[in-house]
Formats: C-alpha cells, sequence, structure tokens
C-alpha cells in the first residue's frame, strides 16, 4: 500500500508536497520520496525511511520546482530496497519522466518477462517500472502513450506520472484505490492529486471531486483536461480502505471514514444484540471508531482499558523472549482498575493472522477481565490481496484454516462475533438504495475469494485451495 500526492502550477508545490506526505504517512513507511519539474528537467529525491527521516532542507530546496509528486511506500511487490522507493525518474524518448504508484499490478509477471526478452534492463523490482517501460515503447503523445500502456497492464492503480511541463494522473477502471483532486486557493489556485482527503485538509485545499475509475486527467499550463480512454469495468473500490486502511478525518469513496467506522459498529451491535456486557473496549486505534459506534448502539459503555503507546522506537532491541513479550505490553498496555471483574467487549477491525488479538486477549484476562466477547468490525479474513493491501499469504490467516468456534477457542474469549458481509457492506456504501447490487460497487475479495480484476501472477496460488488442519496444531 502506498499513498501518493501532487500539486501544480504553485512555487511552493515542493514543501507542500512534502507536508502532504506527513498526512499520507499512515499508507505506506518503508520510503519517502519527492519528484519536481523545474527548467525542463526532473529532480528526485527518495530514500528508505519516515517522511521526517528522509528530507531535510537543503533536500527540499535542491528539489525546488512549479509541479512537484511525492510517494510514501509500503511494499506489496518488490523487495523493502531504496532501488523500489518512488517516485521512479527515467529518461524516455518522450523526454524525463517521473512516476509514483499506488496499487498492484495482476500481469506484471508476464510484462516484465516480455520486455526483458525484447531487451529491457530493469533497475527495480516494482511493477511500476513495468509501466514505464511500456510507455516508453509506445509513439505519439506522452497522452497516448500513457493510454496504450494501461491498456497492456491487469490490477489496481492510482498513478501520478509527472514530466518536465505536464501532470497525469490516472486510476484504474475498477476504482480500487481512491484519488481526489482538490484545489489550493489563492491569486492563482493551484491542482492537488492526493490518495486521501487527509492531505487536502492538512494543506487547506477545497475538495474538488474524486478522479473516477478510468479516468486521466492531464494538467497542464493552469488547465486541465479529462479523458475517459479505457473500457469500463466493474466498480470494485476496496471496501479495506473504508474499515481499517484510510484515516478517520479522510473522506475515502465520497464518505467519511470515521463515520463509516461508526456505522460498521452500530451493524456489530445490531447484529449481536442481547449480548450481555459491562463495558465496550476497543484496541486501539483501529477498534476505537467501531466501538463507539457499538456502544452507542448498544448502550454499553464505552472504556479506554486498553492504552497504546506511540513512542515505542522502531529499532527497538528485543534479545530474549522474555524481553520480547515486556516490549508486546509496552505498546499496548491493559488497565486492571477500570477491567478488574468486568464482562468485556472487545471491538478491533479485523483479526488477521490471530497472535496480535490472543496477546490481547491474555493481557485483558490477566488484568482482571471476568468475560471477553470479542466483536470483529469486518467479516472473517479468508483470501488475500492482490490488488495493493500487504496482507499476509492465506495460508497464514486464520480464518483460512480455521472455523470460528476454532478462532474463538485459540483467542480464549468466550464468544468471538463477526460482522456480516452484506451489514459491512452497507455501513460501508451508506446507501440503502444500492443494496440490490451483490457487491454494491466494492472489492471484498479478501472475504469472499471473488476476485473482481484478473490476476494471471497468482492464479497458480489460488488454484491451489490448503488443507484444513486442527488449530492445535496450527504453529500461529
Ligand atoms: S482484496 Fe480486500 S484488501 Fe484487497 S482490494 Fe479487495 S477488499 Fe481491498
Amino acid at each position: 500500500m502506498c499513498g501518493i500526492i501532487g500539486i501544480i502550477d504553485s512555487p511552493d508545490a515542493v514543501s507542500l508536497t512534502h507536508l502532504g506526505l506527513f498526512a499520507l504517512q499512515h499508507r505506506g513507511q518503508e520510503s519517502a520520496g519527492i519528484a519536481a519539474a523545474r527548467n525542463g528537467a526532473l529532480r528526485g529525491h527518495a530514500a528508505m525511511g519516515l517522511v521526517s527521516e528522509v528530507f531535510s532542507q537543503p533536500v527540499l530546496q535542491s528539489l525546488a520546482g512549479d509541479c512537484a509528486i511525492g510517494h510514501v511506500r509500503y511494499s506489496t511487490t518488490g523487495s523493502s530496497h531504496v532501488k523500489n522507493a518512488q517516485p521512479l525518474i527515467f529518461q524516455t524518448a518522450h523526454g524525463p519522466v517521473a512516476v509514483a504508484h499506488n496499487g498492484n499490478l495482476t500481469n506484471a509477471a508476464a510484462l516484465r518477462a516480455q520486455l526483458e526478452q525484447r531487451g529491457a534492463i530493469f533497475q527495480s523490482d516494482t511493477d511500476t517500472e513495468i509501466i514505464v517501460h511500456l510507455l516508453a515503447r509506445e509513439a505519439g503523445s506522452i497522452e497516448e502513450a500513457v493510454i496504450n500502456s494501461l491498456r497492456q497492464v491487469e490490477g489496481s492503480y492510482c498513478l501520478l506520472i509527472l514530466t518536465p511541463d505536464r501532470l497525469i494522473a490516472a486510476r484504474d477502471p475498477y476504482g480500487f484505490r481512491p484519488l481526489v483532486l482538490g484545489e489550493l486557493g489563492g491569486d492563482r489556485p493551484a491542482a492537488v492529486l492526493s490518495s486521501e482527503t487527509s492531505a487536502l485538509n492538512l494543506l487547506q485545499a477545497r475538495l474538488v471531486r474524486e478522479i473516477e475509475p478510468g479516468e486521466l486527467l492531464v494538467a497542464r499550463g493552469g488547465t486541465a483536461r479529462s479523458l475517459k480512454p479505457l473500457a469500463p469495468k466493474p466498480l470494485s473500490r476496496c471496501v479495506f480502505e473504508a474499515v481499517y486502511f484510510a484515516r478517520p478525518d479522510s473522506k475515502v469513496f465520497g464518505r467519511n471514514v470515521q463515520s463509516v467506522r461508526r456505522e460498521l459498529g452500530r451493524e456489530l451491535a445490531r447484529q449481536t444484540r442481547g449480548l450481555q456486557a459491562d463495558i465496550v473496549v476497543p484496541v486501539p486505534d483501529s477498534g476505537v471508531s467501531a466501538a463507539l459506534g457499538f456502544s452507542d448502539e448498544s448502550g454499553i459503555p464505552f472504556e479506554m482499558a486498553l492504552v497504546r503507546s506511540h513512542y515505542i522506537s522502531r529499532t527497538f532491541i528485543k534479545p530474549s523472549q522474555k524481553m520480547r513479550e515486556l516490549a508486546a505490553q509496552l505498546k499496548l498496555s491493559p488497565v486492571p482498575e477500570t477491567l478488574q471483574g468486568k464482562r468485556v467487549v472487545l471491538v478491533d477491525d479485523s483479526i488477521v493472522r490471530g497472535t496480535t488479538s490472543l496477546k490481547i486477549t491474555k493481557s485483558l484476562r490477566k488484568a482482571g477481565a471476568r468475560e471477553i466477547h470479542m466483536a470483529v468490525s469486518s467479516p472473517p479474513i479468508m483470501s488475500s490481496c492482490y490488488y495493493g493491501i500487504d496482507t499476509p499469504r492465506r495460508e497464514e490467516l486464520i480464518a483460512n484454516r480455521h472455523r470460528i468456534d476454532e478462532i474463538r477457542k485459540f483467542l480464549e474469549v468466550d464468544s468471538l462475533h463477526y460482522l456480516e458481509l452484506d451489514r459491512m457492506l452497507r455501513a460501508a456504501n451508506g446507501c440503502p438504495a444500492c443494496a440490490g447490487d451483490d457487491s454494491q460497487g466494492f472489492c471484498s475479495a479478501c472475504f469472499t475469494g471473488h476476485y473482481p480484476a484478473p490476476i494471471p501472477d497468482y492464479e497458480n496460488i489460488t488454484a491451489a485451495e490448503p488443507p484444513r488442519r486442527p488449530l492445535e496444531s496450527n504453529p500461529l
């Protein structure tokens, strides 16, 4: 998963891009980068680390330009290495081109092999570079080259492509990932493109609209042209953006994320009506909004009985098992005075492998909770994502291998409740009229195993269903 941002026609383009990346940092923490256009050339800087670590004042000054794009990366394809840090910059027959990509191409392996056979030499192992090689081989204008390359790729993408005189934004026809257009005020309004509105809010930019699925927006010299050259596909917005990934203060797919998550919690409370408990406790920060909704609907008081520390260094050295256990406690710490003798509804947004949830339920029990009822604001995750979210291989997903009663035993909880798929989609959509369509315009493949876009690179994986095995033998 990644975050992308672009600023067009502002003398502060680089500083604004830099600032905007802070509001997208939750979308990727491995690397960060900015490319800027000035005097017919592109300059860029990208390195491993957080935005605060990657850019110094001299680096930002060296990048100055009127148009800039930025990227934060969390790898889904390609290793976690500086050679894969974006934006990627290349010299092509169309001139210099910088690319920032959020998403995951699902026919990258075949395209890369074909390109290599025809002599292409790759500098990174990202799928993003494939797009650059494809467009470099196309004749005509840069717009035509981008369009013809996008006709060859499958999967998910939101792209920002910067050249010395224009910026092209593109969103795949399924609309998997969000991309919005905003406008900065002033004498000469500048355009902003961003994965999420959290960056627009920070920059005090006005939200104009979403970039539509299959749309290309070409911004140049104060004007923007919208093109729709790609064949339409079934709308498949990633429902996980609303459930888990996007920032609560963002508006994603037209709805505020915090309100969607609160509604997911209300749906969960409606589904589990009659559940007897004394307090509703969120797993911070992921379960907070849904727990608030659960408490609203059920009338059970909300309590912050788990405290999360935000100050743990990523390089903290944990030399022994004992130290590792203590470190786990450092991150999420229970409040015994609030939990003692209580029947707890523990709310989280998802269960992936189950190992983190088990640590939490054990710590609640140790702190005195009498009963624990785990309520999850999404259905069981059964399948991997191939469209840009870094879920583990499906055999590592606890719900792929085990029934709900087995998972309940494994988590050592008194009851376990997953939100039903229909309820999740209804809450994410906020549109009862859309309920006639089973998908309601969302991808929910990680819950259902039904992939809306072809996944040729992964077909051998999905064809081989791993055998179920008893929980006792699961090396979780
Ligand atoms: S598979 Fe899941 S995480 Fe991936 S795009 Fe679809 S809903 Fe989102």
